[in-house]
């Protein structure tokens, strides 16, 4: 992997980007076209394919297709053999794919490259499940029966993707659905296409016929409009709550299996036994990681009443250093928020919260620096004398802001951290290991850390309790929702049996 990332000159033309579809490089039939801003810059850098009715139609046509091709023949270990090549591909090309999500979403070049490295294993491990998918012979249920279970293909899958990780929350979905033989249909978000479009060139070198994965690009009406395809068996949505819930509704009019992946608004419940240096650290991944632009974000800190003071200082204190700057930059710590329309939302996220009676310790603005005028930066911003009914604390910022809340006791930390439409993640922090077990018990969210934060891997359930969505994506079970079970029965009796007696 090269160390030498470059970024296209700001007055360069925007790269133009085709989509997928079948075997075929496309622009959208209609033309259109949209663009993606560089959020350090302020630029336009690139361009894709606005996909209409027609493209998503013939999109989805030709996915429904490739079962009757190789793909639905292909032997299931050399169906593995192909997905692992893939994750080898990704491997390959990582500088590559890490450069383009940078340059769309203005991520830290060093967390894509993270990112980028940690991908393959996705690949690697379902790809590995693909001849490993067995059925069951249940025990005769009823004399000269021989009854079977098959778990085949779901069929077209439709995958709706957000900014901000745009190709590891692909690899949640694609990998344990191709190692079920599905087809795809891919969307990724309208501020992110690039990346996704880059990947989507290895997979035909990786052996995986034309048609089982088509990329088709637009904004939320392309995303709807393949919803609403009657050839798509299952969605599988990552983004917003609001979006996740037309999404369902859209999927619900034929049928669709749905699995969502929704917001959050993640408690990180620091006791007043626990190591308050690692806690602090914590709290900082937590929320300042990625401009805090992650649906685990820790964007509560419910703190004992007894350490608030002292862990507050030192978080301002940390967050007051952090280094905002260019994302290809080696030391850069926090990037821009991924475009205007997020940066105008978290600016006014700290004007509702200030006007409910929460009280700026640190940030809560932009930056005053002239070098970073162009790009949707904002300050770490952190939020005290919070009370967990305010909007502040309810409601999802996905960006660089931490709410402050006191507690009590290990009661009221329980009740406040699940008084919240939300359940994604939790970290809890405490030397008191029994107590750690217990609250990590009660709280009501899909992904529990103890003394520890976002962390995730293929091999590990992830998905939301509530509203933070419906399913969970990633270990061995994944494979499992992109299937079907199929039970066989097979008469081994030579008698002809009364046609009107239920068998
Ligand atoms: P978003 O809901 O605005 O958009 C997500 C995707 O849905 C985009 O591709 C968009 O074009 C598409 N879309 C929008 N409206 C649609 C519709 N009616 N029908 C079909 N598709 C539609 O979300 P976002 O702003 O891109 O992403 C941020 C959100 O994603 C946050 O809420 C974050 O918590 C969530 N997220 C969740 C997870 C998770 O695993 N739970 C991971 C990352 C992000």
């Amino acid at each position: 992997m090269t160390e030498t990332a470059t970024r296209p000159a700001v007055d360069a033309e925007p790269r133009e980007f085709d989509m997928l579809i079948g075997a075929d490089w496309v622009g959208a039939r209609s033309g259109e076209r949209f663009a993606s801003v560089n959020p350090f810059t302020g630029r336009v850098w690139a361009t894709a394919p606005a996909a209409g009715a027609a493209d998503v139609d013939a999109a989805v046509t030709l996915a429904g297709k490739a079962l009757d091709g190789p793909w639905g023949a292909m032997p299931a270990a050399e169906r593995g053999r192909r997905i692992r090549r893939l994750g080898e591909l990704i491997a390959e090309q990582a500088e590559e794919l890490a450069v383009l999500e940078s340059l769309d979403n203005g991520k830290l070049l060093r967390e894509m490259r993270g990112q980028l490295k940690a991908l393959p294993g996705w690949y690697e491990y379902f790809g590995g499940m693909a001849d490993k998918l067995e059925g069951v012979t249940p025990p005769d249920p009823k004399p000269n029966l021989l009854v079977y279970t098959r778990h085949e293909p779901v069929g077209v899958v439709g995958l709706i993707l957000p900014w901000n990780s745009p190709l590891l929350i692909l690899a949640n979905k694609l990998a344990p659905g191709l190692a079920a033989g599905c087809m795809f249909v891919i969307k990724p978000a309208e501020q992110t296409p690039a990346s996704v479009l880059a990947f989507a060139k290895l997979v035909a070198r990786a052996g995986i016929p034309d048609g089982v994965v088509n990329v088709v690009t637009g904004d939320g009406r392309t995303g709807q409009l393949l919803t609403a395809h009657p050839g798509v068996a299952k969605v599988s949505f990552t983004g917003s709550t609001a979006s996740g819930i037309k999404v369902m509704k859209s999927a619900a009019d034929h049928v669709a299996r749905v699995t969502l992946e929704l917001g959050g608004k993640s408690p990180n419940i620091v006791f007043d036994d626990a190591d308050l240096e690692a806690a602090a650290n914590g709290v900082v991944a937590g929320i300042f990681a990625a401009a805090g632009q992650t649906c685990v974000a820790g964007s509560r800190l419910l703190v004992h009443r007894r350490v608030h003071d002292e862990l507050v200082s030192r978080i301002a204190a940390r967050a007051r250093t952090i280094r905002l700057g260019d994302p290809f930059g080696e030391t850069t710590e926090m990037g821009p928020i991924a475009f205007q329309e997020q940066l105008d939302k978290v600016a006014s996220y700290v004007d509702i919260a200030t006007a409910e009676g929460a009280s700026v310790v640190t940030g809560g603005k932009r930056p005053d620096s002239p070098e970073l005028a162009r790009g949707f930066f904002f300050e770490p911003t952190i939020l005290a004398d919070v009370d967990n009914s305010m909007r502040i604390a309810q409601e999802e910022v996905f960006g660089p802001v931490l709410a402050v809340i006191p507690f009590d006791d290990e009661e009221s930390a329980v009740t406040i951290a699940n008084d919240i439409p939300f359940g994604l993640g939790a970290g809890i922090w405490t030397d008191n290991v029994r107590r750690a077990h217990r609250v990590a018990h009660r709280v009501k969210a899909g992904s529990v850390w103890v003394n520890e934060y976002r962390l995730t891997s293929y091999s590990v359930p992830f998905g939301g309790f509530k509203q933070s969505g419906i399913g969970r994506e990633n270990g061995m079970d994944a494979v499992r929702e992109y299937t079907e079970t199929k039970s066989v029965w097979v008469n081994l009796s030579d008698d002809t049996r009364d046609p009107f007696v239920l068998g």
